[in-house]
């Protein structure tokens, strides 16, 4: 814990220059928060528009399932939102607006990826794809978690005459009204395709290897009434928010992290009942995990198990053999025929900045520091790698609270560190390997009491088994964006 604390406050010193990494969430909120600081900041996107995750992925159905006015900047609160869950597109929307509204469109450099980073004399050289060089005093890499999609490696797929994509590349040119739609997947892409792709598909087949715990949640539509009171209420739509963060801190955060809850217990017990609701036995059967709910990420949806009910819905459960011309042959010998497949199989969850070749003090790179597996200080900060800062970057909160939350709290403490360098007092600012270990020790052996460690598989887990999470309290998260402890860093 951060004892003997003391936050930077940036006053004075030296001008500095930040590369942002990546024009999504994160990014975007970097960039308005240095801003605001008086940092000169730039933002390397290598897309050609902002967003992120809300970009990449249009699949049908597509919403998040964090309230809507909690998946939101505390600088830039939005009483229009639709639904208590908002729409991808209204999501996406809304950080395009965000960049507009507070000049950060201009500063984005679109459409060139940044394939270098290499430290040198108390900064970084940056090189893009297109040859573009340039040298920064400090970086944020605002990469995301959930970016590159698993393609699953079936034998067969290129041979499918039809049309597969994953989830997060989906193909709107492909025609799916009275199609014989095959999904890989059950986690939470799959469960909104489902619910959106039902009623409209000739045959919808969910090919599940792992059945999923799902917690029945309604998506109340926002009336011109309520909007029009938020507007007119900053203050109300304020309590509002704190309201539902305190029930997600009480009913979800504190639950993951303790597998002996009695919030667990209570979760487990309402998705249990909604389980209880699927009418045909063997359905509800094959639709129930062996596994603890929340163990894998908790599903939430309005009416999932409504829409698998449906009697073109059908839930395979024998093994995906393989994808032959007309459809997907099981384990039992059956061909599925499908005009259209679609893996909603989840990403690659262990890149983080990766592509980007990363060379550090010493010409130490990334991928050696990280050969065990990607580590960062309080999810920050990674030794050898000074001035260098990650929001959303290895075992955060990515499954426990608000992830513009997190990026928010990061983004303090990221803040009190460039203040150091602002101050003048140092040039370069990296955790030490010792502080790095001692946080890993304790972080590992709090995840035994987790709730994702009780057996299950999910993409939470690092490849040793352990969850690759935060595995503290919200508080502790907090106290420790909050306050810089010198003791743990290298300064020089
Ligand atoms: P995911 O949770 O990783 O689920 C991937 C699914 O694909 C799992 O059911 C997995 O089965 C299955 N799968 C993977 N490889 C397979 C193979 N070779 N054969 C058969 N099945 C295979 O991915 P996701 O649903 O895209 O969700 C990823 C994360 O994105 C979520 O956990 C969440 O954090 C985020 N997300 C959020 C929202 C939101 O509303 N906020 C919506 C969508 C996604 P197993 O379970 O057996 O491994």
């Amino acid at each position: 814990m951060a004892q003997g604390t003391s936050t930077a406050d940036g006053q004075g010193g030296r001008d500095l220059r930040v590369a942002v990494i990546g024009a999504g969430m994160a990014g975007i909120l970097a960039a308005v928060r240095l801003e605001e600081d008086g940092i000169d900041v730039e933002i390397f996107e290598k897309a050609d528009r902002v967003g992120g995750t809300w970009r990449d992925n249009t699949y049908p159905g597509l919403s998040c399932d964090v309230p809507a006015h909690v998946y939101t900047y505390a600088f830039a609160r939005n009483p229009g939102w639709s639904h208590f869950y908002a729409p991808g597109a209204e999501i996406q929307a809304y950080f395009q607006s965000v960049a507009d509204r507070y000049g950060i469109t201009p500063r984005i450099r679109f459409g060139d990826e940044v394939t270098e980073l290499r430290f040198r004399d108390g900064g970084w050289d940056l090189a893009t794809a297109s040859g573009h060089r340039d040298r920064f005093d400090a970086v944020v890499a605002a990469t995301g978690v959930l970016h590159h999609p698993n393609i699953p490696d079936i034998p067969g797929l290129d041979r499918f005459e039809g049309a597969w994509f994953h989830t997060a590349r989906w193909n709107h040119e492909v025609p799916l009204d009275d199609r014989r739609v095959g999904l890989v997947g059950t986690g939470s892409t799959a469960v909104q395709i489902v619910s959106a792709l039902v009623d409209r598909v000739r045959t919808l087949t969910l090919f599940q290897r792992s059945a999923q715990w799902v917690m029945q949640s309604d998506n109340k539509t926002y009336t011109e009434a309520d909007r029009a009171r938020y507007a007119e209420r900053p203050e109300a739509l304020e309590a509002s928010i704190e309201r539902m963060k305190r029930t997600i801190r009480e009913g979800i955060s504190a639950a993951v992290i303790d597998a002996d809850s009695p919030q667990l217990a209570q979760i487990d017990e309402r998705c249990r009942a909604n389980l209880d609701t699927v009418v045909d036995p063997v359905l509800r059967e094959k639709l129930r995990p062996d596994y603890r709910a929340a163990c894998k990420r908790l599903i939430f949806s309005p009416d999932f198990y409504d829409k698998i009910q449906r009697p073109n819905a059908g839930v395979v459960t024998d093994r995906i053999v393989e994808v032959e011309p007309t459809g997907v042959r099981t384990a039992d010998g059956t061909l599925h025929e499908l005009d259209v497949l679609v893996l909603a199989t989840g990403f690659a969850v262990d890149r983080f900045v990766r592509p980007v070749h990363v060379i550090g003090r010493d010409g130490i790179d990334l991928d050696t520091l990280w050969a065990d597996g990607p580590v960062a200080h309080l999810s920050v900060t990674v030794p050898h790698l000074p001035n260098f800062f990650m929001l959303n970057g290895p075992n955060g909160p990515v499954g426990n609270f608000s992830l513009i939350d997190v990026a928010d709290a990061q983004l303090g403490h990221v803040r009190a560190l460039l203040g150091l360098l602002r101050s003048g007092a140092v040039r370069e600012v990296s955790p030490t390997p010792e502080a790095l270990a001692d946080f890993e020790e304790e972080r590992r052996a709090a995840a035994a009491r987790t709730v994702w460690a009780t057996g299950c598989r999910s993409w939470y887990l690092d490849r040793t088994g352990v969850p690759a999470t935060w595995t503290f309290s919200w508080e502790r998260f907090r106290d420790e964006m909050g306050s810089v402890d010198l003791a743990e860093f290298d300064l020089r």
